[in-house]
């Protein structure tokens, strides 16, 4: 496709945010060396059961690691939708739907068709049920709406998809000392193949669409998608990128082992805090925000006394 045929905002993230350059290189140490890294922690914790750790428990460790374990034990009141997450979830799969088509179709057909494939998920159906026809159309239309502004934005990845090999809804899994770890997570967009030929090169940019404003904990999750992919293929992405569809801008760190570490790092403070949780020590709590959340905010001793505190 010639790049003439894009708009100034597709143009702009295809150069800006895509990248026509050289990729990096990396040596061939640089992976092994972070997954060794890992490993010898894991080993040293000597955690009684595998632990399976993703971008959202290593957020509630950031957090407090009461908040933490509270999840990891499963505390938290079962996943139910709600309007914000029902659009999000229309909005991933009406995107897999455009990358994967062989038709173009209007966005209200995709998010129409996105809907009618969700209602295999038990939890969406019961959601999508439970709405009256105006309710299903005004979550339709949310989408829609979203839909036009990731398609306004990015280059269309369906007819551009010899070029950027897209990838949507991506699930990766690393297994760590033989099982002892499980890293885990689902990619929104990956761009970039293999490179064949040529091992060490970076190929792959990871990006994660998000409505609302940016959070440092994006950054941070963006990370870790690196460590996902580089232990996951052996090579780092080029790139990583949280895309804010409201404003059409980015939040994107190119990756180097300086990355890798920091991610790595956050995984290695987990393993630590789930070993000293298991044989029974207490870890200072951090109260913020988040309490409000928190399935132990009732009756959690820090939290009162940061309420008295203020
Ligand atoms: S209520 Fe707040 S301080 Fe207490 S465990 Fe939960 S997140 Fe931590």
């Amino acid at each position: 496709m010639e790049t003439s045929e894009l708009t100034p905002a597709q143009r702009r993230t295809l150069e800006g945010l895509i990248g026509a350059g050289e990729r990096p290189r990396f040596r061939k140490d640089v992976v092994p060396r972070v997954r060794a890294r890992i490993e010898e922690a894991v080993r040293a914790a000597e955690l009684p059961e595998p632990l399976w750790l993703g971008k959202s428990s290593l957020s509630d460790l950031d957090r407090c690691p009461g908040l933490f374990d509270a999840a990891r034990s499963g505390e938290r009141a079962p996943f139910a939708y709600t309007e914000r997450f029902a659009v999000g979830r229309l909005l991933h799969k009406a995107i897999e739907l455009e990358v994967a088509g062989r038709v173009e179709r209007d966005p209200h057909a995709l998010a129409e068709a996105a809907a009618e494939r969700l209602l295999e998920d038990d939890a969406f159906a019961a959601y999508w049920m439970d709405l009256d026809e105006l309710g299903r159309d005004e979550l339709l239309m949310e989408a829609v709406k979203t839909l036009e502004l990731f398609r306004s934005t990015m280059p269309p990845l369906r007819r551009m998809r010899r070029e950027l090999a897209p990838c949507t809804e991506w699930p990766v899994r690393v297994e760590l000392a033989g099982g002892a770890l499980v890293l885990s997570g689902t990619l929104d967009l990956v761009l970039g193949a293999s490179q064949d030929g040529d091992a060490s090169r970076a190929s792959r940019l990871a990006i994660d669409l998000k409505t609302g404003n940016p959070w440092p904990e994006h950054a941070e999750e963006m990370r870790f998608y690196a460590l996902l992919l580089a232990l996951r293929f052996g090579v780092p992405p080029y790139r990583v990128a949280t895309l804010y569809l409201d404003s059409g801008e980015w939040q994107a760190e190119d990756v180097d082992g300086r990355v890798l570490d920091r991610a790595a790092d956050r995984v290695i403070a987990a393993v630590r805090a789930e070993a000293a949780l298991r044989s029974g020590e207490t870890l200072a709590l951090r109260p913020g925000p988040y309490c409000a959340w928190c399935p132990r905010a009732e009756g959690c001793p820090a939290r009162s006394s940061e309420a008295t505190s203020t």
